[in-house]
């Protein structure tokens, strides 16, 4: 072999990892570092095979690398899933949902009050009608969103105040939902399962989780698999008028209570 046909072997092998790095990074995934790693393995394995005439070897590699592309969907089907879900035309493309305005008010003063007294909570927003049947198997329910309601559906002598509320459609749902936990073994050490059944659901489904936590008193934001710490009450109201799709209604809820606030002064 010259050294012009190695180099264009390189050449070959590069391009072909680059477009896998592209695919992979499009199916965003959490073990899509770890099979990157064993894809670099054959592919040096392949052709280093071939460069020392270890025929076996290199014809053992080719049939490897032919099944690749099905190893490739086994391993990632469920982030090829969620991929092709998020391309098929969800709700947030069009900045709508069939959330109302109206329980925002309600969800944040509920979480702000929940976080106060140290009361962990759960509650799923939907932003697409992805949840589904996956809801079944809970508390079924059909409320108006209040502050009450939700305060007494956390409160921990209530016998639905584990797992998470669903709010769907402007109403509550369900209660008592058990959600899929995240395998991200990346997360910090303080996560526990509620944390992790906040980003696990967001992994696979577009909504928006709020998680108080009971140890720290702490408001988090769930959304695409990733956690927000920490959020104060205003900026969780913010958000929540953003992705809820009434950022207008959000601006005018500020202006109000700047003014309703200006006059108790
Ligand atoms: P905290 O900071 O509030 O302690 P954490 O992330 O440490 O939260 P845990 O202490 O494990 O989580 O919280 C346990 C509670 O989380 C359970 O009592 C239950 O109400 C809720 N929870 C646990 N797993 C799930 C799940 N898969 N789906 C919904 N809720 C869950
Ligand atoms: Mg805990």
């Amino acid at each position: 072999m010259t050294w012009q046909t190695g180099l264009t072997t390189a050449l070959d092998v590069a391009v072909v990892f680059y477009v896998f790095l592209r695919l992979l990074r499009l199916v965003r995934g959490t073990r899509t570092g770890a099979v990157l790693v064993g894809l670099l393995v054959i592919f040096a394995g392949w052709w280093a095979s071939g460069e020392l005439g270890l025929t076996a070897m290199r014809t053992l590699l080719d049939r490897v690398i032919e099944s690749l592309v099905i190893i490739i969907v086994v391993v990632f089907q469920a982030d090829i899933r969620r991929a092709l879900a998020r391309v098929g035309g969800s709700p947030r493309r069009w900045g709508r949902t069939y959330q109302t305005p109206q329980i925002i008010p309600e969800i944040v003063s509920a979480v702000a009050r929940l976080a106060d007294k140290r009361c962990g909570a759960l509650i799923v927003i939907e932003r697409g009608a992805e949840l589904g049947h996956r809801i079944e198997g809970a508390a079924q329910l059909d409320a108006t969103v209040s502050r009450g309601l939700l305060l007494s559906i956390f409160n921990p002598a209530s016998p639905l105040h584990d797992g998470a509320v669903v709010i769907r459609e402007g109403r509550v749902a369900a209660a008592g939902y058990f959600m899929p936990l995240s395998a991200d073994t990346q997360l910090p050490d303080e996560f526990g399962t509620r944390h992790r059944a906040a980003i696990g659901l967001t992994e696979d489904v577009d909504a928006v989780v709020l998680v108080v936590s009971e140890e720290r008193g702490e408001i988090s934001l769930a959304r695409d698999g990733k956690l927000q710490r920490g959020i104060s009450t205003s900026d969780l109201s913010d958000q929540l008028y953003v992705l809820l799709g009434s950022e207008e209604l959000g601006r005018w809820e500020q202006l109000r209570s700047w003014w309703a606030g200006g006059k108790v002064k």
